[in-house]
């Protein structure tokens, strides 16, 4: 039976109710987890409140570092059984699953090595002064992460938080909380104070809605949905708590004539089948310069129809979706597509074998797609692609720019000039040039514009946004 962690105690529900967790493979019930709610929650900030002001606020940066990679350590050394315990409860590839666990430890690695590097200025001020601008934590930070990339998410938020020595509680999303619980038991074999890391699981109106909206928080950072981000934000704002949102995206590929298009093919198509396409920054529409539209749709379809779906022991293109409310959703999308008549250019297989009651869906191709349809700008969170031929350099700007989200993007060229004008024109929080997709990029500022959400995290600016500053004006004559 799983436990919350609390103040650095394992706990159930107060009134010791439980979350059935189901595994996306068969559908199956495997494990149950406390519904914790307002009061655990309520708990655990009052415990990430007491570690801020003890043993943990008081340490040292150098030793926090220590601690940190000691901890990416920890899951190094675990590694086998986090990817198990990641597959299963995500349903996602074994392969995709492992390298989530690897990206786990390098955030612990890349911000425990940071934590004694961060450092505030001294200020040219007037004749008599010295002004000091200290870098300090925030405080207590809320952590509300989504299903989809579990152990990344986790690595993503906590690692910077604690590395500037906030003390954090962390809600995972209720379908995949089993890597969250098992890595916070490492954080306190790696010697991370009682209290430094809280962790409530339970349902999000729930538990989540309650640390967004506790009193005693200093920031709150949430990833997941639009409808979500914007709950968490009014929550914060009303007590008057920052807050970084990173939401939805239908992030662009745009491919030009003169592009490599051997290179682009292989990652186009991994870019929206990978993760059963539950990916924010899935690559869910491909522009294709009108002269190429044809050849290269066609080469697309191709290598789509030779994508599979399967079980994490298959470990084939992508697994199952998340749950069934994922597959309705999908479904009705592809379904609806079909209605409009939408052309379907190729559909993956789903494997021989895979379990009747697992929640699998087939990738589809769908193009030419109408620039005024659904598909065109509402984020599927599955694996569909919606292709659409562009004229030149300024209809691509302007499709890639035609939605109300801005993630990620990429541009496919060898025209140096246009990698750049497209680079700039293009509103994303990244953009690639001749590639796609970060794999795991803990090194490299993350985050959106527009209805994608706000605030950076990854690379260095991640310990900027869990921390601030403060403005030490000294008169000494
Ligand atoms: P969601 O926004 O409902 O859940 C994300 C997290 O928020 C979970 O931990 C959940 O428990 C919590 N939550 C839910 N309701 C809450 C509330 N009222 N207050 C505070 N926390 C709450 O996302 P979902 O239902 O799991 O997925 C739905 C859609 O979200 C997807 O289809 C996709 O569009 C989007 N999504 C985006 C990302 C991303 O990385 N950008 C990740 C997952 C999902």
């Amino acid at each position: 039976m799983n436990r919350m962690l609390i103040g650095g105690q394992w706990v159930d529900a107060r009134d010791g109710e439980t979350i059935p967790v189901v595994n996306p493979s068969d559908g199956q019930v495997f494990d149950q987890l406390p519904r914790g709610r307002a009061h655990e929650v309520d708990l655990a900030v009052k415990a990430a409140r007491a570690a801020r002001e003890g043993a943990w606020g008081k340490m040292n940066a150098t030793e926090r570092g220590r601690i940190l990679q000691k901890l990416a350590q920890k899951v190094l050394d675990n590694h086998a059984e986090l990817a198990n315990l990641e597959a299963k409860d995500t349903g996602k590839p074994m392969t995709t699953a492992k390298n989530d666990i690897t990206v786990l430890a390098r955030y612990f690695e890349y911000y425990g090595s940071a934590a004694d590097k961060v450092h505030g200025e001294v200020i040219p001020f007037l004749d008599g002064y010295t002004v000091t601008l200290l870098r300090e934590p925030l405080g207590v930070t809320g952590h509300i992460i989504p299903w989809n990339y579990p152990a990344q998410m986790m690595g993503r938020t906590l690692a910077p938080a604690l590395a500037m020595g906030n003390a954090a509680v962390l809600k995972p999303a209720e379908d995949t909380s089993l890597s969250a619980l098992r890595f916070g038991e490492l954080a306190l074999e790696a010697g991370l104070p009682p209290g430094a890391l809280n962790i409530v699981t339970g349902l999000g109106h729930e538990a989540g809605a309650a640390l967004a909206e506790h009193g005693d928080i200093n920031f709150v950072t949430f990833t997941g949905s639009n409808e979500v981000g914007t709950l968490v934000q009014q929550a914060a704002a009303k007590n008057a708590v920052k807050c970084v949102l990173e939401l939805g995206g239908k992030s662009p590929q745009i491919v030009f004539a003169d592009a490599d298009l051997d290179r682009a093919l292989p990652i186009i198509v991994r870019a929206i089948v990978q993760n059963a396409g539950q990916t924010c920054t899935a690559g869910s529409r491909l522009l294709l310069q009108r002269s190429i539209y044809d050849s290269f749709i066609a080469r697309v379809a191709e290598a789509f129809a030779k994508t599979r779906v399967g079980t994490p022991e298959m470990d084939l293109d992508c697994g199952p979706l998340m749950n069934p409310a994922q597959l309705e959703r999908v479904n009705g999308y592809v379904n609806r597509a079909k209605q409009d008549g939408l052309p379907v250019l190729a559909e993956g297989t789903i494997a021989a074998g895979t379990p009747s009651g697992g929640y699998y869906v087939k990738p589809t191709l769908f193009g030419p797609v109408p620039r005024t349809n659904r598909l065109a700008c509402e984020e599927v969170f599955g694996p569909v692609l919606a292709a659409f031929p562009f004229e030149d350099e300024a209809d691509a700007i302007a499709l890639a720019n035609s939605t109300p989200y801005g993630l990620l993007a990429a541009v496919w060229t060898e025209n140096g000039g246009r990698q750049q004008r497209v680079a700039k024109a293009v509103s994303a929080g990244q953009v690639f040039v001749n590639g796609y997709g970060a794999g795991g990029g803990v090194e490299l500022p993350f985050g959106g514009t527009k209805r994608s959400g706000h605030g950076r995290e990854k690379g260095f600016i991640a310990l900027e946004e869990m921390s601030q500053t403060k403005t030490v004006v000294q008169y000494h004559g």
